[in-house]
């Protein structure tokens, strides 16, 4: 068995094979392995959270995670899937209006032996080619865009709230 101090050194990868989410990790260990996203953070409450990826396929990359445990869609509770849609819905028209892409891909992982539940939206812009090779455009740096990000925040609370 390994201490705490080891476990905070191995990477993600290493970590699953240890059998351990490095989502949860990085939840219990306050960002240990993704470190601050406050700067990409769209919205959170006990039941989900919703973010912009660190090393996106697009601009305006974005995705929603279970806070609680689920390997998939298919282990988590109906209703909590039913917020996952709809907040899915309501984030692809804030990314298309705010950002400016024409369409916005919805994807699931759910591979690897602890995998946690979360959607990823992946914007395609006009000048992109369409097709299932969206899914797998390179990964980039993200930038943080503060007035995009402010945009798409108010307008996701005003939903979730709303
Ligand atoms: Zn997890």
């Amino acid at each position: 068995m390994y201490t705490e101090e080891e476990l905070l050194l191995k990477t993600p990868a290493e970590l699953v094979d240890l059998g351990i989410c490095p989502t949860c990790f990085n939840r219990e260990h306050g960002g240990s392995l993704y470190g601050d996203i406050s700067d990409k953070l769209i919205f959170a409450d006990s039941e989900l959270e919703c973010f912009f990826v660190g090393n996106p396929r697009a601009e305006g990359h974005a995705c929603i995670f279970s806070v609680e445990h689920y390997h998939d869609m298919s282990e988590a509770p109906d209703s909590l899937n039913e917020r996952i849609v709809r907040l899915s819905a309501e984030l692809m028209r804030a990314i298309r209006e705010i950002y400016g892409c024409e369409r916005v891909y919805l994807c699931t992982m759910c591979d690897g032996p602890n995998n946690h539940y979360h959607v990823q939206l992946i914007p395609r812009y006009s000048y992109e080619t369409r097709g299932s090779k969206n899914f797998v455009k390179p990964r980039g740096e993200y930038v943080c865009d503060i007035e995009k990000l402010e945009a798409i925040r108010k307008r996701i609370r005003e939903y979730a709230e709303g």
